[in-house]
């Protein structure tokens, strides 16, 4: 089982990061996994900005998740958001990424995977769970 999993939300897609929310629940009821949802914004964002992100993606993570809170944790990052991840995921010593496969909710089809995704699955050192 795994013991520090990383899951990138991107609030403005919320059907995929619902997925990606369950997925995460999931694991915090199965396991002991504590669980870092990260959101990662553009370099040029400014402070008060990321931290209004942090509240959102504080609130969307409790619409579901309302137990093992003491292992759930919300995050921002800026940049480009695979380097982002990846390079998150490296310090926190994570050993699973939990990423979905595309933003969109289904409608690129089963076969592609994001650009994000795509990345994070290649270049990622932990493993990584492609949520679809
Ligand atoms: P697409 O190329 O179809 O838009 P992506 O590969 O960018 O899809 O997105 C796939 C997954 O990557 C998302 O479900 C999410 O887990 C992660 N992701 C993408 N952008 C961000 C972001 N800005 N912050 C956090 N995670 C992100």
């Amino acid at each position: 089982m795994y013991s520090i999993i990383v899951a990138p939300i991107d609030l403005s897609a919320p059907e995929s990061s619902e997925r990606i929310l369950d997925r995460a629940m999931f694991f915090l009821q199965n396991s002991q996994a504590s669980i870092y949802f990260l959101t990662v914004a553009a370099v040029t964002t400014d402070k008060s900005s990321l931290e209004e992100l942090r509240t959102q993606l504080q609130q969307f993570i409790s619409t579901k998740i309302l137990e093992n809170t003491d292992r759930t944790f919300a995050e921002v990052g800026v940049g480009k958001p695979s380097k982002a991840i990846i390079e998150f995921a490296q310090a926190k010593k994570a050993d699973c990424v939990l990423v979905g496969a595309h933003r969109g909710g289904g409608l690129l089809g089963l076969n592609s995977l994001g650009s994000t995704a795509a990345i994070v699955a290649a270049q990622a050192s932990s493993d990584v769970c492609v949520v679809k």
